[in-house]
């Protein structure tokens, strides 16, 4: 497995000069663009990992399914997405322009800002309680205790984040969103500025992969119903406007961020992290699409596969 990885960084590892790192927020502009790199955790335990993996970056939008599992143990299914459809969209993570139509009562999905900055609104208790229930959820699940988030990236997001602070106010002047804006958008630039590395996020894919639930046992985050739940949504929404094309080309329910990461579930059997901060211009990985694509090929992870008959 290890040869399988490494070669399949060797191959896709060109595409790094067609992309671009993201620099709208300034701190993340630092990130090298040619580094790369995977790990892959099975059922059993094992781990595989190649190239650049214990370099640790910000999560961003992947923390928007932890948030979601969140909101939904708080709330229930029905109550959330009577805030947030269940529908994929074209639209940009940013966008706002449908929030301000009268028949637009609420965003297509949680993976979008608008729909995400909603979710974390849901998570209960106040702004402080809010993330640290964010925070410890990935912590239980990686089981690591020293993940935290990043304060320079935070800084950054807070001072350049205009557009989730007009997103936030127009879903609070829709009365999609309670309490205080400020606050909820606080939380949600931190949710996406917490640090971790690939092993990390392998760790909280195989812990989805699984059901919610850590390979020990020792933490149950939602039920399998929710978990289910999760995964379509990735799988729907979780690469931006390249969503469809993803799921037809890879067929691995992934969420990525806007730093390099993806996330990847192979429901019941790996989680898997990649990374790479050259981004294409929908705002995912490059080189993690192009390695994604071989390794579903080559492992046969591609959930809408159709078995060859005789
Ligand atoms: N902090 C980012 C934002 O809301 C998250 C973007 C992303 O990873 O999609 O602008």
């Amino acid at each position: 497995m290890n040869k399988l990885l490494e070669r399949l960084i060797e191959k896709n590892k060109y595409l790094v000069q067609y992309g671009q790192v993201a620099d709208y927020i300034p701190k993340l502009k630092s990130a090298n663009p040619e580094d790369i790199g995977i790990c892959l955790l099975d059922m059993d335990g094992n781990m595989y990992c190649s190239g650049v993996y214990n370099k640790k970056f910000t999560i961003q939008s992947i923390s928007k399914v932890i948030t979601l599992m969140l909101a939904l143990v708080d709330n229930g299914e029905e109550k959330v997405f009577s805030k947030v459809g269940l529908e994929s969209t074209d639209e940009p993570f940013n966008s706002l322009y449908k929030l301000d139509l009268s028949l637009e009562n609420k965003p297509a999905n949680p993976m979008i800002n608008s729909g995400a900055i909603i979710v974390t609104s849901m998570i209960k208790g106040n702004h402080e309680e809010k993330f640290n229930k964010i925070l410890e959820a990935i912590r239980k699940i990686t089981n690591n205790n020293t993940i935290d988030y990043n304060r320079e990236v935070y800084e950054s997001e807070k001072e350049t984040g205009d557009r989730n602070r007009a997103i936030a106010y127009l879903l609070k002047n829709k009365g999609l969103l309670e309490g205080d804006v400020e606050e909820v958008l606080d939380v949600y630039f931190k949710q996406c500025s917490i640090e971790l590395d690939l092993i990390d996020l392998a760790k909280i894919g195989l812990f989805l992969a699984n059901g919610c639930r850590t390979l020990d046992g020792g933490y149950q985050g939602c039920n399998i119903e929710i978990a289910t739940i999760l995964i379509a949504v990735m799988t729907t929404c979780g690469m931006y406007d390249f969503s469809g094309e993803f799921a037809a080309r890879v067929g691995i329910p992934s969420k990525s961020g806007v730093s390099g990461g993806i996330l990847s579930v192979v429901p019941n059997k790996y989680g898997i992290g990649v990374y790479g901060p050259a981004l294409d211009k929908h705002g995912n990985s490059i080189a993690g699409f192009g390695i994604l694509k071989d390794l579903s090929e080559k492992l046969g992870l591609n959930i809408f596969k159709i078995c060859k008959r005789n």
